[in-house]
């Protein structure tokens, strides 16, 4: 790290190295490339982080490119919200929001150009046969009976694919480099195919598309990318990469360097999974609290902050490795812990009626919104005769480390008093449905002279001003650490939402949409933007106070690690 906490990781050195050797002129540029197909995720955030962060850091530019190349998966809706979630993330591009798409009229005269020199051909074997040709790891490929077409026919069939003179899977544009390369990616690759869907930029103009390798070697290379940086399954591309680069007569020769992708446990980051669970309703869409989407975490309550925070602290290496979740929820909690202010919230209310206290007052009692900031003031919570507070603060049959309400015992009402059970009221099943208890007015929290200690302090909030809030409990989404997403009925945690109507104390039943709270001794809870109505919010737990998740991960991973 540097002075400002800024990782020096071994992509910021090579940078560094290229900037002092003079390359590029000294220009750093780089850039994210999307393909519109689906909402951002968390691996998604890394990517943005090192991308804009590294450009930032070293006074270049970094380019938003959306890697348009297949109309038939891409939608609009994606490419507005992956702008919103780049921008939420922190990150600004600028003017410098591209296509793939812009460069295509560029990318059909560099074809052209392999083709003229003879290292590009049309193909007319099928793709089942082109894959059955392109042999395996341990064997070679075989060469297609049509790689020797003159240059002639190759560039007469090309404008006849360009012209829409052939169907779909006809046959398509491949590089000529070769089939016995020990790397599969030399093996002719394909450079374009027909589609014959309209493109949501350039509509019908182009009915050949061109392919992921070629079009973004070629995006790159176009538009001035100095360090190309993508993820580790990109290492095996990057002689084609380079091999594009050799042959084509490009204004820049950016530098493709990888990095090892985010891997989360209780976790499915690809798209396709991701999609599958929005199309089949196993969440409530995209933005549901508990998907891994940025759009997910920023409704659940994550703030930009503390994905960034996660992201410097995993760092950026080469090697795979799968980070337990609870790194980013102690980001969160750390973060929320400075910002949030604590609140009063009875999530599974138990009745107390208070004996000794007169049923028609009302004592109005300060309560600090922050424990260490004090610029966050204070804020008066009612304490009436009958309280609510948590059904688990009380034990009728308690074990010796209980320090909180049993049968004849004491406990301290937060900014209250100290109480004692004197009766515990069962209904008719044996059910505790209310406890009888006595205050002891000389032990007055913040009075000077609180009297006597006790050991436990818990929560409460007044019955008859207590406003009702929908509170939705999140838990992981998958229950097994490592899911695969082939199998959501076996892998998906079928409690992974919680609804509850909790009991708040009243100055929460105006939260505004997006405010963050800790409810004390319960979490930090998110005021959601979607579902809240005015007077009538609703609280998305963000993340509770403490890991209860550590030692299962702990376990998975050393499980992992020994089989
Ligand atoms: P998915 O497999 O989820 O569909 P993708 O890589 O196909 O992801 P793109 O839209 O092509 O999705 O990704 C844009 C950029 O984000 C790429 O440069 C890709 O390397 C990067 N990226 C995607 N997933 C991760 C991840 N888990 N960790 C780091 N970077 C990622
Ligand atoms: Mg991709």
């Amino acid at each position: 790290m540097d002075k400002e906490g800024t990782p020096t990781d071994f992509i910021r050195q090579i940078v560094a190295a290229d900037v002092a050797a003079g390359k590029n002129g000294g220009r750093v540029q780089t850039r994210f490339p999307p393909e519109p197909n689906g909402y951002l995720h968390i691996g998604h955030a890394k990517a943005i982080c090192v991308d804009f962060g590294i450009a930032e850091e070293f006074g270049g530019t970094c380019y938003l490119r959306f890697d348009d190349t297949n109309p038939t998966k891409e939608d609009e809706e994606y490419v507005e919200a992956i702008k919103r979630d780049v921008r939420w993330l922190g990150f600004d591009w600028g003017d410098r929001l591209t296509h793939a798409s812009d460069y295509f009229p560029q990318m059909y005269e560099l074809a052209v150009h392999l083709i003229r020199a003879g290292k590009a051909y049309v193909d007319h074997l099928s793709t089942e046969e082109i894959r059955e040709y392109r042999g395996t790891l341990t064997e070679p490929g075989r060469e297609s009976p049509y790689r020797n077409r003159s240059v002639e026919e190759n560039l007469e069939l090309f404008e006849r694919m360009r012209r829409g003179e052939f169907e779909e899977g006809e046959c398509v544009l491949r590089a000529k480099i070769d089939m016995a390369s020990p790397n599969i990616n030399l093996r002719d690759p394909p450079l374009y195919r027909i589609r014959k869907v309209p493109h949501q930029r350039t509509g019908t103009t182009w009915c050949i598309y061109p392919l992921y390798d070629f079009a973004h070697t070629l995006s790159d290379a176009l538009e001035g990318t100095t360090h190309s940086l993508c993820t580790l399954e990109f290492e095996d591309h990057r002689p084609l990469y380079e091999w594009f680069l050799d042959n084509l007569p490009v204004p820049h020769r950016p530098r493709q360097i990888e990095f090892s992708r985010l891997n989360l446990m209780y976790t499915q980051m690809s798209k396709r999974r991701l999609r599958q669970l929005v199309e089949e309703k196993h969440v409530e869409g995209w933005d549901d609290p508990r998907m891994p989407t940025l759009s997910g975490f920023r409704r659940r309550g994550y703030t930009p902050e503390s994905i960034r925070d996660f992201i410097r602290r995993i760092g950026v290496t080469k090697k795979e490795h799968m980070i337990e979740l609870g790194l980013l929820e102690s980001c969160i909690r750390d973060d929320l812990n400075v910002r949030a202010e604590r609140r009063f919230a009875v999530l599974d209310p138990l009745k107390i009626t208070i004996v000794n206290f007169p049923d028609d007052e009302v004592e109005w009692l300060e309560a600090a919104n922050h424990p260490s900031r004090s610029e966050l003031g204070t804020r008066t919570v009612p304490f009436s005769r009958e309280i609510l507070i948590e059904r688990s603060d009380f034990m009728e049959d308690p074990p010796k480390q209980f320090h909180r309400l049993k049968p004849g015992g004491e406990v301290r009402l937060r900014y209250a008093y100290i109480i004692k059970c004197e009766e515990v009221v069962k209904d008719a099943a044996g059910n505790v449905v209310e406890l009888k208890c006595s205050y002891d007015p000389t032990t007055r929290s913040g009075s000077g002279d609180e009297g006597r200690k006790v050991k436990g302090t818990i929560h409460w909030v007044s019955a008859r001003h207590a406003a009702r809030a929908e509170v939705r409990l999140y838990d992981r989404l998958f229950k097994v650490p490592f899911p695969t997403g082939e199998s959501l009925e076996d892998e998906l945690n079928p409690s992974s939402l919680e609804i509850v109507e909790a009991a708040v104390e009243p100055a929460l039943a105006d939260a505004p949409p997006e405010s963050h709270f800790q409810f004390e001794r319960n979490g930090y809870f998110f005021v959601d933007p979607v579902l809240s109505r005015p007077g009538k919010p609703v609280f998305n737990r963000t993340v509770t106070l403490r890991d209860s998740w550590a030692k299962l991960e702990k376990e998975a991973l050393s499980g992992a690690a020994q089989g």
